[in-house]
């Protein structure tokens, strides 16, 4: 259900806006969709008023990778623009970017304008689509690039697969630049992944599972740093498992190449121990990897190498996790806990604090996405109204079956969590509130 109003005060939070380092107490007040005033003094409303006391008043969380399977012309029903926003409203987010591994692919203007389409009459987040780099995602023909982020595309991937043609991705990166889009990488060399299904190891070899060595995202990263010298192109690697990328990333960003990553939860919170006993829950690609490469991530966060926390969020049917480890789908669901799995490896940690690790998740994730030109990320009066009430210190348990996703492969389920978003605001409308104790969200 998505209440609509005309104001909505949000009353003695702590407001923080990353982008500007704003950090106070006080009444954020929204009016058709807009910020019109933020104020240390107590604000009146005529309308509806959220009591915010105890509770962070954040920019709208911004998720720039999730797979919400939509179109979805295999008849495998994972998920849907609907459902996914639903499960992105829930757990704090106002706007997600969706990778273009859909039936079909998101390969032309005209699957782009669809999802633009069903996005509108969605309308529990702002969705933005990724589209190909390559035909089909399949690497051989080159994409519309241009035309694609004319129709709106939002950045340019491949993900699920990574670019492997060396001459290929030299084209991408010209033309991404020539856009003035963002190339985002999966970062995995296919030629070294064939039958992989965890990370190499004594554990893999144990389960006889096959295994799928860290050179293989270290390769591709680095290779497109060195082919991205000359061309400069706005490049972001995505979910990041080991050191050595962060160490890839971290010598291109001191060159002074416009280079991202990303951390995603469950690879800053579970070990490749996590497949033990061919739990399929923890096959997801790339795959997770050791304590040392959560160390080295957490360190790549902390200098500020590693500036977006993204989710992955990818959504299976139970049929595709109910089966043997090798044939199982890669990939977890994310949307609904993210939020409170980043505060326990980020903040309880001692790695971040909340404006940081907010930030990370909001201007951040925005400027590599090039949403901050359409005023998202920040909370500034004037601005468009999406707005995330998070509750900090909420403790509840981790339950799957409760997830607006239809997806219920999360390896979290069960664990206790800390944090949760109180109410998710977007573009001035309600679009989830636990504030009675139960979502409102769909
Ligand atoms: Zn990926």
């Amino acid at each position: 259900m998505i209440r609509r109003m005309t104001e909505l005060l949000l009353k003695g939070g702590r407001i923080i806006d990353p982008m500007t380092d704003h950090d106070s107490t006080g009444d954020l007040l929204i009016r058709d969709g807009v910020i019109v005033a933020i104020s240390t003094t107590p604000l009146t409303s005529a309308d509806e008023t959220i009591d915010c006391e105890g509770c962070i008043v954040s920019p709208g969380l911004i998720d720039i990778h999730v797979h919400f399977r939509d179109p979805d012309e295999s008849g495998h029903h994972e998920e849907t623009i609907a459902t996914g926003t639903a499960a992105a409203a829930a757990g704090g987010f106002t706007t997600v970017c969706c990778m273009p591994n859909t039936t079909p692919a998101i390969d032309s203007c005209t699957v782009v304008d669809a999802i633009r389409k069903r996005a509108a009459a969605a309308a529990q987040a702002r969705v933005f689509a990724v589209a190909c780099g390559t035909v089909g995602r399949r690497g051989e023909t080159l994409s519309p690039i241009l035309d694609l982020v004319e129709a709106g595309a939002i950045a340019i991937s491949d993900d699920g697969d990574g670019i492997a043609d060396s001459g290929m991705m030299q084209r991408i990166l010209s033309l991404v630049a020539a856009a003035d889009s963002v190339f985002m990488q999966h970062c995995q060399d296919p030629t070294l992944t064939r039958d992989a299904a965890m990370n190499a190891g004594a554990l893999a070899t144990r389960l006889g599972l096959g295994g799928w060595p860290r050179e293989a995202e270290e390769l591709m990263l680095r290779r497109d740093l060195v082919l991205n010298r000359s061309i400069g192109a706005r490049y972001h690697a995505q979910h990041l498992s080991v050191a050595e990328s962060v160490s890839a990333l971290r010598e291109a960003r001191s060159e002074g190449q416009p280079a991202t990553g990303e951390a995603s939860p469950h690879h800053l919170l579970l070990t490749e121990d996590a497949c033990d006993n061919w739990n399929t829950l923890a096959k997801v690609n790339p795959p997770l990897r050791t304590s040392a490469d959560i160390e080295a991530i957490k360190s790549g966060i902390a200098e500020g190498i590693i500036t977006v926390l993204a989710t992955d969020h990818a959504p299976h049917p139970a049929a595709s996790k109910d089966t043997d480890f090798a044939s199982a789908a890669f990939g977890m669901v994310g949307l609904e806990c993210a939020l409170p799995l980043y505060r326990e490896a980020l903040i309880d940690d001692g790695v971040l604090d909340w404006p940081a690790m907010l930030g990370m998740m909001t201007c951040e994730a925005a400027a590599v996405a090039g949403l901050d030109q359409l005023g998202l990320g920040r909370l500034e009066v004037g601005g468009p109204a999406d707005v995330t009430v998070i509750d900090p210190d909420a403790a509840w348990a981790i339950d799957p079956s409760q997830f607006h996703s239809t997806g219920r492969n999360c390896p979290f389920a069960g664990r206790m969590a800390t944090g949760r978003a109180l109410a998710t605001i977007v573009d001035g409308r309600i679009t989830a509130s636990a504030i009675e104790g139960r979502a409102l969200a769909r």
